[in-house]
Parts: C-alpha cells; sequence; structure tokens
C-alpha cells in the first residue's frame, strides 16, 4: 500500500527528508485541527504531527510522532507504514511535484559549470522550476540515512 502524507508545521524538516525518498508528502503551515483534518481526508492523507493534542482525536488518518529527534521520526513512518524501496529523487523538496527528466543541453547555464560538465541525468519540477541532479549532496543524504541506520529498513 502507498500512503500518503501530510505534515504539519511540527515536522517540516521530516517532510523535506520524505520527499528526498520520494514519499508523498505535502506541508500544511495551517495550524487550526480542523483545517487540517478536513485536508487530510480532501486529499487522502494521513497526519504526521509532534503535536500532541491529537492524540485526543480518534481517526486512523493521524499518526502523533513519538520521538523529538528527525531521524527517530523517519524511522518510525518508515516502520510503523512498512514503507519499502521508495523512488529516491522523484519528488521535489521544495513542493512535493513529481519530477521530469529534461536533457542536459536544457539546463546549460542553468546549473553549475562543473555539474554540468559531470553530470548526464537532470530532473526538473515543473511547478518551481528547480533543477536536480545526483550530485555529492545526494551521496551526503545516502551516507546519513545509512548512518542513522534507516537506509537498511529500506532497501
Ligand atoms: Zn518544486
Amino acid at each position: 500500500m502507498v500512503y500518503r502524507f501530510l505534515c504539519d508545521a511540527t515536522v517540516i524538516k521530516l517532510a523535506k527528508w520524505m520527499r528526498f525518498l520520494g514519499i508523498d508528502t505535502s506541508i500544511a503551515h495551517e495550524y487550526k485541527t480542523k483545517a487540517l483534518l478536513d485536508l487530510a481526508k480532501k486529499e487522502n492523507r494521513i497526519i504526521l504531527t509532534r503535536n500532541r493534542r491529537f492524540l485526543k482525536i480518534k481517526s486512523e488518518n493521524i499518526h502523533v510522532l513519538k520521538s523529538d529527534f528527525l531521524f527517530e521520526e523517519l524511522r518510525e513512518v518508515i516502520m510503523t507504514f512498512r514503507i519499502k524501496h521508495p523512488a529516491i529523487l522523484t519528488r521535489c523538496s521544495k513542493c512535493n511535484t513529481v519530477l521530469l527528466d529534461i536533457e542536459k543541453e536544457k539546463v546549460k547555464g542553468k546549473v553549475p559549470y562543473f555539474t554540468f560538465k559531470h553530470h548526464n541525468e537532470f530532473k526538473f519540477c515543473p511547478v518551481c522550476n528547480k533543477i536536480y541532479w545526483k550530485g555529492s549532496h545526494i551521496n551526503l543524504m545516502i551516507e546519513r540515512l545509512k548512518k542513522e541506520e534507516i537506509w537498511e529498513l529500506l532497501f
């Protein structure tokens, strides 16, 4: 089962890492409980939050995270929802949109020269136009997930 998530303002960093992993995760900056619940229902998403006031609400679509630490939160989400083999680098970390392939020639002048020279595969976000490639920053994120023993849960 592929879950979709809605992170509230208490877990924005978590949302960014989930997007990096390719997990469909939107962010709601809305604090009002009712609005958040309505949005989650409308978009068929599970609310992720650290806000304990949600513990009082009986709904299958709310998951109140136990930890206050980013990588423990991520581990908790992956284990609770049994996430396996996510498609890394398929979503925009800024806006959650699915990334599209873009020809190398078209990113010329839009990415650093070194990057252009050493990479052949690029993707872009059709909404915010951010360009992505599998550079050293991606490797650093993967290394971090390995160090936190999260990578082995996924692959
Ligand atoms: Zn975007």
